[in-house]
């Protein structure tokens, strides 16, 4: 009722499970709006023996799938894509609603990563194995690349949409196929996107979406059941650890996607607009809830005060407010621990020195709603520069020299994203080479595509998304020797 969609039967209250779409009953939870607390939906709260069942479906789909032509997966995830573009508008109404982005943003999320659908039904065609010449004459190698199988994939809040089709179009691609076991908090776009991928003529059993609040039964039946070859998680790196051990006994191929921390570098030789620019796309875009987000933004000393300027104009226009509203473009925060992480990084720079220059207190729009916030004076060691914040805090550190940048910018466990602004290029070249991180943006903050290969470094997880790369993690070769010629 509170959400007028084109199309109703994109809003599920029931999860798809082995190929039936299955109700609440007696055990349900609720799906609430960040920006009211509102309930939008009541859906099952499914238990690990849902999830057993969807595996066991997924493993008997999963045989035929894989028999298919490539032409003809192709063909299916084509059709889905197409459907998820000319539904957009609701699967954006859906998306905000749920999660509290701005309109535009969720477009923008569902349209970039539905691309991944398109780009793996391409490459679902192109899978080539190889014909090796053999060191003894009467032999060859052939390497053939077969799906791994069954995986279950465990998706975050922050991109409700674009994390499943980045996962699911490869898996579906290379012929596996697969249990998605959503945010409970924004369980709602993953099923809009069930739908769309049943009409699409994704097979019964291949693609489940087990709605839950109980993350851990359902984190523990996938990593034990044997049936499952392979997870595919993006989330915390604690919850990363836990499938990590968890999945060792069963020796399960797994995709991370982590945490972050990532440095935002602006050296005295850079375009400072386009710095600033990018420093507040990548720090304020969904209120700074994105693992990719400049954590820390390192400022080279003789810019400081100018690029710091430039950032706050910038930050003054940005407008807080419901996401469907006109001109928003900025929503509330998830919840109140993400409120008060950023409340606690913000003391901590407070109490060691640093000074607040704008924002740095919840919106009077109340709820979870907190102003755009930059702070200068920080110093590395804070806890701003250690911890990822996940919220719209930007702390400035000045810098003197490019081998201090580095030092301080890869004192980190994490390695997903980095970025810095420079135009020489020498130091392109040597900061590009130096930064520890899966990803580097030089000039700018726009990274993710379907061409590219994303995924982190050290502690930021494994494996890559997107690109011909990606679809390497659901793949096995096989190799067979092939004698007596
Ligand atoms: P965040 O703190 O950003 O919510 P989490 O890693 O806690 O990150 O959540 C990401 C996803 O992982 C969500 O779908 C959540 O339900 C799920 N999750 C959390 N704990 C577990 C667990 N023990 N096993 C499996 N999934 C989990």
């Amino acid at each position: 009722a509170r959400l007028s969609l084109k199309d109703p039967s994109l809003l599920e209250n029931r999860a798809l499970v082995a190929g039936e779409w299955v109700g609440g009953g007696a055990k349900s939870f609720t799906v609430r709006d960040p920006v009211d607390g509102a309930v939008l939906a009541s859906l099952p709260d499914l238990t690990p023996e849902d999830a057993r069942r969807a595996v066991e479906a997924a493993a008997k789909a999963q045989k035929l799938w894989a028999k298919e032509p490539a032409k003809a997966r192709a063909k299916v995830l084509k059709r889905w894509f197409d459907l998820v573009v000319e539904n957009v508008e609701d699967l954006a109404l859906i998306l905000t609603a749920e999660q509290g982005k701005p309109l535009a943003e969720a477009r923008t999320e569902i349209l970039s990563n539905a691309a991944y659908l398109e780009w793996f039904a391409e490459e679902a065609k192109r899978l080539d194995g190889e014909i090796i010449p053999s060191p003894s004459a009467s032999q060859r190698i052939l390497v053939l690349k077969q799906p791994v199988g069954v995986c279950a994939a465990i998706t975050p809040w922050n991109f409700p949409n674009g994390m499943i089709t980045r996962k699911v179009g490869p898996a579906l691609a290379a012929g596996c196929t697969m249990v998605l076991k959503p945010s409970e908090l924004t369980p709602l776009s993953a099923l809009a996107l069930a739908v769309l991928a049943e009409r699409a003529g994704v097979p019964s059993g291949a693609f489940s979406v087990v709605t839950t609040t109980d993350a851990k039964g359902f984190g523990t039946e996938v990593t034990k059941n044997p049936l499952v070859a392979k997870i595919t998680f993006t989330g915390s790196t604690a919850v990363g650890r836990w499938l990590m051990r968890e999945g060792a006994d069963t020796i399960k191929k797994l995709s991370l996607e982590l945490g972050g921390n990532a440095p935002f570098i602006v050296f005295d030789d850079a375009d400072l607009d386009a710095a600033a620019d990018g420093a507040l796309a990548s720090k304020f875009r969904n209120s700074g809830q994105t693992c990719v987000c400049a954590n820390r933004i390192y400022v080279q000393k003789g810019v400081v005060e100018a690029f710091t300027q430039k950032l706050l104009e910038r930050a003054a226009k940005l407008r807080l407010g419901r996401g469907t509203e006109e001109g928003v473009t900025m929503g509330p925060l998830i919840d109140e621990r993400a409120v008060a992480k950023m409340e606690a990084h913000l003391a901590d720079a407070v109490e060691k020195g640093a000074t607040i220059v704008s924002g740095g207190k919840r919106s009077e729009l109340g709820g979870t709603f907190f102003e755009p916030t930059v702070v200068t004076g920080v110093r590395q060691g804070m806890l701003v520069t250690r911890e990822e914040t996940f919220a719209p805090l930007a702390p400035i550190i000045a810098f003197d020299t490019e081998d201090e940048v580095i030092a301080m910018a890869n004192e980190s466990e994490f390695g997903l994203a980095a970025y810095f602004y420079a135009r020489d290029m020498r130091r392109v070249f040597k900061v590009a080479e130096a930064l520890e991180s899966g990803i580097v943006g030089v000039n700018t903050a726009a990274l993710a595509n379907e061409a590219a290969p994303f995924g982190g470094v050290k502690q930021s997880g494994l494996g890559r998304e997107g690109s011909h790369h990606g679809i390497e993690g659901y793949i096995e070769l096989k190799y067979v020797a092939l004698a007596g010629l």
